[in-house]
């Protein structure tokens, strides 16, 4: 994918996927080599995602790399400025400006990889992840095993009946299913029933 590699360019790379699919291994695995090719490296995660560690990315396999901890992307433009490459994880917790802050990275001639959940527990795109792939120039969607059936799993099943978009947990809280054995929430599907009714009505008042 990264054969040809851009001369004295930046660019944009999206790992995302459901919960479990591997972001982190992938990030981590990416990281790794550049460290190994002695680039300068520098790793971020939002300061929301304490779960395992404070000063590591760490997979839930348990592979992990330090990083550091922000509270916003700005503190990442910051603190990036002497970097060739710069990683960051959970990329889901950070506002809009994250996508900012990514484009002037690679404006500046650094490789940007970006790891994050593009959809949230309901199964709706998790901003900024959709804004960032649409100006990301790679994208790699990583898939989990659905606990039900084994399929390739795209969504994170919450399995409390929390309704607060975050929710910080790991196999505690949340699962990987498949399409088929994903369960929405019941105002999801009452959406869905919602807009079909809107539709059968619009098309009889043009009878
Ligand atoms: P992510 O960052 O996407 O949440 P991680 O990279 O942290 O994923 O973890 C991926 C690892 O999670 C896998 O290598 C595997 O060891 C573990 N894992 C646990 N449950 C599952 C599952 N249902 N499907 C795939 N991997 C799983
Ligand atoms: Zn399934």
């Amino acid at each position: 994918m990264f054969s040809i590699m851009q001369r004295n360019m930046g660019w944009i790379e999206v790992i995302c996927g459901s919960m479990f699919s591997g972001k982190s291994e992938e990030l981590i695995r990416r990281l790794r080599r550049a460290m190994i090719a002695r680039q300068k490296v520098a790793i971020f995660k939002p300061r929301i995602d304490t779960r395992y560690s404070s000063d590591h990315i760490v997979s839930h396999s348990e592979l992990k790399i330090p990083s550091k901890m922000v509270k916003d992307a700005w503190d990442i433009l910051e603190q990036s400025l002497e970097a060739q490459v710069v990683g960051i994880d959970e990329a889901q917790f950070f506002s809009r400006d994250l996508v900012l802050i990514c484009q002037k990275l690679a404006n500046m001639g650094k490789r940007v990889i970006v790891a994050g959940l593009d959809q949230d527990y309901r199964g709706e795109p998790f901003d900024p992840i959709p804004q960032l792939l649409a100006v990301a120039e790679y994208i790699t969607k990583t898939h989990a095993i659905c606990v039900i059936c084994g399929n390739p799993a795209n969504y994170t099943q919450r399995k409390t009946a929390d309704q607060a978009r975050v929710v910080v947990g790991a196999a505690d809280i949340y699962e990987a299913r498949c399409r088929n054995c994903f369960e929405p929430p019941e105002d999801i599907k009452t959406e869905i029933k919602l807009a079909g009714k809107r539709r059968r009505g619009n098309k009889e008042r043009l009878k």
